[in-house]
């Protein structure tokens, strides 16, 4: 049974397919103040809220049960991204659910600049009736330059085409086939797009690249008389250049809905400014948005809780979207190591310095999240369980030393093939198998031994000398400690040599069975192996 405390007013429509979930608990509260939160932080495996609750660094700590941050929204700026990495709490935010609502909000400020319809209202609204002030402007036939052509930009230039616009982009990021698909021309630089614009608009990630990309040197490249807008996020343009622009009249005006500090001031002089049209980062707002992505985080919420998909989280390793045909392969990835581990620690070798994971080339694509995976079955069993998972494993592993790699080979057996091989000291072994996609992992390898066994539940892993009777009696001592057997995989190299048994059985194999397996005359090592994501 899971926790999970709903804040900020999310939409119901989400809510409810939490609460339809009967291994979720959930507890809908309005924003909470800061110390509220933080009492109440510990009892729960999941937040899920708005932009009204900050999930810091405090709240991370305090939130000893908490696995999963849902931000039913974009903008992650009031989550402590680095410390949820570090804590292992996965961070889940709602990017598409508003698109549309943004580039329709795009057109409606355009055009209410450029008709003056704010203006036009406000006059009917005191009563008098004057059709010459506001003579407007149309966006047929005039060139609109996107910056950032990603699932904003690329809604607004579908958009644009309808309104007889000419359409640039400047995306240095984006393949060329989506400018050919999408009508655009690419702009090969900043510049160049700026020199042909009549209508600038942002739809760029507030980054380090692009914090103040639009300063007073771009605004005055721009043909004398455009219009800048930006929805993006506050800081993208130098608000204090845009200013001074606006004021020479060397823009015909601006569209902001973003700001660099929010809200804006009440005495901003940006609110003076006559050519201007000021939304209070209406972008999301609206019905169908709110709803969209209400749905969208607390699916991918339940996802991680109940079915442990990562694949929607933001500070996973590895690409999103890649996971699910991945499952069994990371289910592969993790279990091979953890054998690989269990039988290198009963030969004495417990100080892994390396583990380096081979996959056929088709699964190169993963690599990310199978080594998370063979890291956490490397680790699971020898760090705190709790805290350990497919985001911080790696960090884990890494901040202990261990080297981890990852090399795509056809020198494997299958296309699904996965190899884990672990180092210490002299030591090393390698543990394979093959995942086909969407079926159940089949360990093949173990050392130089061919075994074919599932590893689920539990693994017995044997060494003994290949002579008769030896199987009789290994059966007849778990048959006595009350184990069952599900599958028994003997191997061996060249007859009369050594042997290596894979057994897998169900439920768990105590100490004491084991030691009276080590009793059994001819058996060498015996190692257990519980697959704890089982
Ligand atoms: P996206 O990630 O789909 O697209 C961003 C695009 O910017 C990408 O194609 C990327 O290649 C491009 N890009 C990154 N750095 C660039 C650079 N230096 N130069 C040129 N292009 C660059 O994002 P999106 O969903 O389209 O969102 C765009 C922006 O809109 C974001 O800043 C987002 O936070 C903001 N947003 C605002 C509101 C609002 O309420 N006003 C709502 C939603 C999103």
């Amino acid at each position: 049974m899971y926790r999970v405390l709903v804040t900020d007013d999310v939409d119901q429509e989400g809510v409810a397919l939490l609460t339809a979930e009967p291994m979720l608990t959930v507890d809908e509260l309005p924003t909470l103040p800061r110390e509220q939160l933080l009492e109440r932080i510990g009892d729960y495996d999941a937040i899920v809220g708005r932009s009204a609750t900050r999930i810091s660094a405090e709240l991370l700590e305090a939130g000893s049960r908490l696995k999963v941050v849902g931000r039913a929204g974009v903008g992650i700026d009031n989550i402590a991204l680095d410390v949820a990495t570090r804590r292992g709490v996965a961070v889940i935010n709602a990017p598409a659910g508003n698109t549309v609502a943004v580039a329709e909000l795009f057109f409606g400020a355009v055009i209410g600049l450029l008709r003056q319809i704010p203006r036009a209202a406000d006059v009917m609204a005191q009563g008098r009736w004057d059709r010459h002030t506001f003579l407007g402007r149309e966006l047929k036939g005039k060139t609109l330059g996107i910056v950032g052509l990603g699932r904003i930009g690329s809604e607004v230039a579908l958009r644009a085409h309808a309104f007889g616009m000419t359409v640039v982009a400047y995306d240095p990021y984006i393949a060329d086939e989506r400018f050919t698909a999408l009508r655009v021309r690419r702009m090969a630089t900043l510049d160049a797009l700026l020199a042909e614009t009549n209508i600038l608009t942002l739809h760029v990630p507030l980054t380090d690249e692009t914090h103040g990309m639009i300063g007073k040197r771009e605004l005055g490249r721009l043909p004398s008389r455009s219009v800048v807008v930006n929805m993006a996020r506050g800081g993208i343009i130098d608000e204090s250049a845009l200013h001074a622009a606006l004021e020479d009249e060397q823009l015909r005006g601006a569209v902001l809905d973003v700001f660099a500090a929010e809200p804006l001031a009440p005495d901003h002089p940006l609110r003076r400014v006559p050519n201007m049209l000021l939304t209070p980062h209406l972008g999301a707002n609206t019905v169908e948005a709110q709803r969209n992505v209400s749905r969208d985080v607390c699916l991918a919420v339940r996802d991680a809780l109940l079915r442990k998909d990562l694949s929607r989280s933001i500070n996973v390793t590895g690409g999103a979207g890649d996971w699910e045909g991945l499952h069994a392969a990371m289910t592969l990835a993790r279990r091979a190591a953890a054998v690989a581990r269990a039988v290198l620690a009963d030969q004495g070798m417990r100080a892994v310095r390396h583990l380096a994971l081979r996959v056929h080339p088709e699964l190169e694509h993963g690599s990310g999240p199978l080594l998370a995976a063979a890291a956490t079955g490397l680790l699971e069993g020898v760090v705190e369980d709790d805290r350990l998972n497919l985001i911080n494993a790696r960090a884990i592993a890494e901040a202990r030393g261990i080297e981890l790699s990852v090399s795509a080979t056809t020198d494997v057996e299958s296309t699904r093939a996965v190899e884990v091989a672990i180092a210490g000291g002299m030591q090393q072994l390698a543990v394979a198998g093959v995942a086909p996609e969407g079926g159940t992992p089949r360990l093949t390898r173990i050392g130089s031994f061919h075994v074919d066994v599932n590893p689920r539940h539990t693994l017995l892993i044997l060494t003994n000398h290949d002579v008769p009777g030896v199987i009789g009696r290994v059966g007849t001592v778990l048959g006595d400690h009350g184990v069952n057997i599900a599958e028994y995989h003997q191997a061996r190299l060249a007859q009369g040599g050594d042997a290596l048994a894979a057994i897998s059985v169900d439920g768990t194999v105590r100490d004491e069975t084991r030691r009276a397996l080590l009793e059994v005359p001819d058996v060498l090592t015996a190692s257990v192996v519980h697959f704890r994501d089982d």
